[in-house]
């Protein structure tokens, strides 16, 4: 089986699970508990992958909060920033082509009264920092949300220069860096507009169920306030009650180590098997494929193409004995992706789209089986 889809899942890296074993046999204590050594001990295991998150996305420690995942991180931080504000203008800024975690958090939102702006996109999803720049200056929204690089695509959103621009007009920026954590650098001691960010452990070759808010605090060090989701016993900094899941705390710091050793080398393999991937799809379907993703500005081993005239659900099922790509995101496979709707694609096109997304781990000579298909 040739799995290609990695924007949805990774596989589990050996190390990450031998590191997490102990947590779910002998070192079994909680974190919250106090002074013996069960309960010490799985305190330092979450510390220190904190530490490595910290060190990872260059941040403090104490800005690292462990969730369920992006899904939870994007609601927490979005529900939790509106509901904390006192202003009787709730504006959050988002654009057309986010994950559903921050869309239908925007629209249950608006249902409470909040103003959600949806801004437009280019053909590759990307949106246009004159318009995000003239929002905010005319109507100080409370929150910017922007997707870093997109899920179905691939682009990259310039959220080094959104993060600029937020941070001269004091608004605050959520980035969901999903899609980008460890196949793009970046470095949040640079990027002080940013103050919130959102990952999950599960697409990093890390286990499923643990993920990220990172919520930066403000420039004289004071916390940020958010309305919590998880009310109880004042877990995570009383950001996220609920006792910690050890095991998936330690495998997610494993996974982040990992990709802070291999980060260079994984974007020139990803890069490398991009190019093949994509020279292997001309040669097999000729002038009937046609790519989605731009060239440049994205994330290395993500392709959006079309097979013209291929509807793409009967391709994958087709192939599904040794094949796994996607028509977009697993999130969305029911209804047409309102992405590729946003960058202008028509029905017929949108039916002929699938995504393949590459892993470093991938034996380039593997990629040859799309000869055969
Ligand atoms: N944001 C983006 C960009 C994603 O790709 C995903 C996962 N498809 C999520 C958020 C949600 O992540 P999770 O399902 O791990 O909560």
């Amino acid at each position: 089986m040739l799995y290609l889809d990695n924007s949805a899942t990774t596989r589990i890296h050996e190390e990450v699970f031998q590191a997490m074993i102990p947590y779910l046999r002998e070192e079994f204590g909680n974190p919250s508990s106090k002074y013996y050594l069960l309960a010490e001990n799985a305190k330092k295991a979450v510390e220190h992958s904190r530490e490595s998150i910290a060190n990872f996305v260059g941040c403090e420690a104490d800005e690292v909060v462990f969730t369920s995942g992006s899904t939870e991180s994007n609601n927490m931080i979005i529900k939790g920033i509106v509901q904390q504000s006192q202003d009787e203008r709730k504006h959050i800024v988002t654009s057309k082509v986010e994950h559903p975690s921050v869309l239908e958090t925007c629209k249950f939102l608006e249902s409470t009264g909040a103003k959600v702006s949806y801004l437009d996109v280019d053909q590759y999803g990307r949106i246009d920092i004159i318009q995000l720049r003239k929002i905010i200056k005319e109507d100080r929204p409370l929150l910017v949300s922007l997707i870093w690089g997109n899920n179905e695509l691939g682009s990259l959103n310039d959220i080094p220069k959104i993060s600029e621009i937020c941070k001269e007009e004091n608004v605050l920026l959520h980035t969901d860096a999903t899609q980008v954590v460890g196949k793009v650098k970046f470095d949040l001691s640079k990027l002080p507009g940013i103050r919130f960010l959102s990952f999950s452990g599960h697409k990093i070759h890390g286990p499923k169920g643990i993920g990220v808010a990172i919520i930066r605090k403000d420039h004289l060090g004071r916390r940020t306030k958010l309305t919590p989701l998880l009310h109880g016993g004042g877990q995570e900094f009383e950001y996220r009650s609920g006792t910690l899941p050890v095991h998936n705390i330690v495998g997610l710091g494993k996974a982040i180590e990992i990709v802070t050793r291999d980060l260079d080398s994984n974007i020139e393999k990803l890069n490398l098997l991009e190019e093949r991937c994509k020279e292997l799809l001309k040669n097999k379907f000729g002038h009937q494929v046609a790519f989605n993703s731009d060239h440049k500005d994205k994330i290395p081993g993500l392709i959006s193409f079309m097979i013209l005239g291929v509807n793409n659900q009967r391709f994958i099922i087709k192939h599904a004995d040794k094949l796994a790509l996607s028509t977009g995101s697993a999130c969305s496979s029911i209804k047409p992706s309102h992405v590729l709707k946003a960058i202008g694609k028509t029905d017929s096109e949108i039916r002929s789209t699938l995504r393949i997304t590459l892993s470093p781990d991938i034996d380039p000579d593997d990629l040859n089986l799309i000869l055969e298909l």
